[in-house]
């Protein structure tokens, strides 16, 4: 045999992999969920490449995982027909951590330090292939990629700074494609190298994996044998005169192994959806997006017509955490099949506005080439068309939460993702129909309860033509205001903007339901009670005192005005009808420093 070479890890994994064995030691069974996700993974790359290299598929053999528990041994196998690694995949994929998964782990890990390290919370993420050191003394990895004409095998153990690569010589270790790995369980963990375990962890973690997963188990089937009479009972026959033979036979059972399927491999969104339920959906959604918390709506549809496809989407019930105020439109959110085969999760606004980039799901297209590359995604007739459809499915779902008879709901939506529906306002005006009864503000009316522009439309006076707002930095700031007075007076309420964002989006709405948005800091505000008469009599006595305050304020204010806008302060600063409002001049002013 070809001798076997030493490499060291990369500094990082050793790290990585102390901290999984001691973040999860409560939390072991999780190693099969991510070896089992690896294999699908390396599956679904096979699928997706062989499309277009037809020469990887060469070796007829079937997509499937098969798993193996010996537990006289206490030895666990795992044995996938995927894309297999090369001898320098091998240095790359499981010397280094350059991985998304992991990453992802590392960082829950450090945040978690904050939340007392939380453990089920980190045991939610992909920990990825070393957490086969959770349970195993030593990991063998036994490899074929097609584009390589070699086996090789990865050995590592438990604890090491260091891991070995040779090739596979043994004839009867050699397969067709793809990988197999091999768990010296240690000796605390070898229970699980039992069939029944494995299965319960399958259904458990890994029921949604689209390819069949078989155990190897112990079966049995009965049949009749004939078996002698009782010698007793023979000689007793014999006595009573009775010399025929009686004939006797037996129920036996007889044991054998064998593969057994254990996972139902029909996609969770080709089911009816009258035979799927809401636990079903969730399940699904937890285990695909790796998410803890159960989504707060969901939507499974089918179109038909010009393009075909199904999908099912759903509202997280947290934005990601980081930072909040950037809307990151590459989410990996929506995870595009064509045909079944999953082609892509790596989008970049082809099948959802950045704004609505929040919503998870699956989509699944007949209509769609296997090949389908990013250019073609951008260009396609059909994307666009589905993009439609699926906007409006989204808004749909949105609407739903918003119309529930649970009002926490929304409420939690709201927090999370209400700035994504302001940048909506910002960003999509084809869609403002949809997007501005989902918008939600306090107002001089409800300090402390969000209302929605309906709900201030259906408290409009029966002469009241406008919708009046006021931007402010805080509802505290909004209700001092002395531009509220006259309003307040009259009984009319105005909407308080106390989000940055908040005053942009209202301006790119311009009108609800026809009612003009207004802004009653802005100098030519008209509450429809102009006095003419008497506006002449004051502007004749206050006149010069206008000029003289104007005379000393000089270049400082645009210019003096008598209004009729107050009732109990004596003056105020407003801004020009065309000009930035107090509140833009403030943002604007805060960036630029
Ligand atoms: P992730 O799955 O998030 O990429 P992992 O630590 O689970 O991180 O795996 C690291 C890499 O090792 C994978 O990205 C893949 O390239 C490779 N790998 C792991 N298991 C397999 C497998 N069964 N077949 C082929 N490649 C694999
Ligand atoms: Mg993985």
């Amino acid at each position: 045999s070809t001798p076997s070479e030493r490499y060291e890890y990369q500094a990082e994994v050793s790290r990585l992999m102390d901290l999984i064995v001691n973040s999860l030691y409560s939390n072991k069974e999780v190693f099969l969920r991510e070896l089992i996700s690896n294999a699908s993974d390396a599956l679904d790359k096979l699928r997706f490449l062989g499309v277009t290299e037809p020469e990887l598929l060469k070796d007829a053999v079937d997509f499937d995982i098969r798993i193996q528990a010996d537990k006289d041994n206490g030895v666990i196998t795992i044995t996938d027909t995927g894309i297999g690694m090369t001898r320098q995949e091998l240095v790359d994929c499981l010397g280094t951590i350059a991985q998304s998964g992991t990453a992802k782990f590392l960082k829950a890990l450090k945040d978690s330090k904050d939340a007392a390290g939380d453990n089920n919370l980190i045991g939610q993420f992909g920990v990825g292939f070393y957490s086969a050191f959770l349970v195993s003394d030593k990991v063998t990895v036994s490899t074929k990629s097609p584009k390589s004409d070699k086996q090789y095998v990865w050995e590592g153990e438990a604890n090491a700074s260091s891991y070995t690569i040779r090739e596979e010589t043994d004839p009867e270790k050699l397969i067709p494609r793809g990988t197999r790995l091999t768990l010296h369980l240690k000796r605390d963990d070898k229970g699980f190298a039992h069939p029944e375990r494995i299965e319960k962890l399958v259904k458990n973690y890994s029921q949604f994996v689209s390819f069949p997963i078989y155990t190897w188990q112990e079966k049995g089937y009965t049949k009749e044998v004939e078996v002698d009479e009782d010698p007793a009972e023979a000689k007793k026959d014999e006595e009573d005169g009775k010399t025929e033979k009686k004939k006797k036979t037996k129920t036996v059972v007889e044991r054998y192994w064998d593969w057994e399927l254990i996972n139902e491999t029909q996609p969770i969104w080709l089911r009816n959806p009258k035979e799927v339920t809401k636990e079903d959906y969730n399940e699904f959604y937890k285990k695909t997006f790796n998410e803890y918390l159960e989504p707060l709506a969901s939507s499974h549809f089918t179109t038909e017509g010009e393009v075909e496809f199904r999908s099912i989407l759903y509202v997280p019930a947290f934005a990601p955490t980081g930072k909040d105020d950037i809307i990151n439109p590459k989410t990996k959110n929506i995870r595009l099949y064509v045909k079944r085969v999953f082609i892509s999760d790596d989008f970049d606004g082809e099948l959802f506005p950045r704004y609505l980039s929040f919503v998870k799901g699956v989509v699944d297209s007949n209509d769609l080439p296997l090949n389908v590359s990013r250019e073609i995604l951008q260009e396609s007739r059909v994307v666009r068309i589905m993009r439609k459809r699926l906007v409006r499915k989204a808004f749909d779902m949105i609407l739903g939460i918003s119309m529930s008879d649970n009002r926490e709901d929304y409420g939690k939506f709201w927090e999370n993702f209400g700035k994504h529906l302001k940048l909506g306002c910002i960003e999509d005006r084809e869609n403002h129909k949809r997007i501005a009864p989902l918008l939600r503000f306090f107002s001089s009316q409800s300090e402390e309860e969000l209302i929605s522009l309906d709900e201030y439309v259906e408290n409009m006076k029966p002469d009241q033509k406008d919708i009046y707002y006021i931007a402010a930095d805080s509802v505290n700031s909004a209700k001092n205001t002395p531009f509220l007075e006259r309003l307040a007076e009259k009984d009319l309420e105005v909407l308080f903007l106390v989000d940055p964002i908040d005053e942009v989006a209202i301006q790119n709405l311009k009108s609800y339901k026809e009612k003009n948005f207004v802004d009653i800091s802005k100098e030519d505000l008209d509450l429809g009670d102009k006095n003419e008469e008497r506006e002449k009599e004051m502007k004749q006595e206050f006149g010069q005192t206008c000029d003289w305050i104007k005379k000393h304020l000089g270049d400082k204010v645009a210019s003096v005005q008598i209004s009729n806008r107050l009732s109990s302060s004596p003056c105020v600063l407003v801004s020009g009808k065309f000009g930035w409002s107090a509140n833009m001049e403030r943002l604007m002013k805060a960036q630029s420093m």
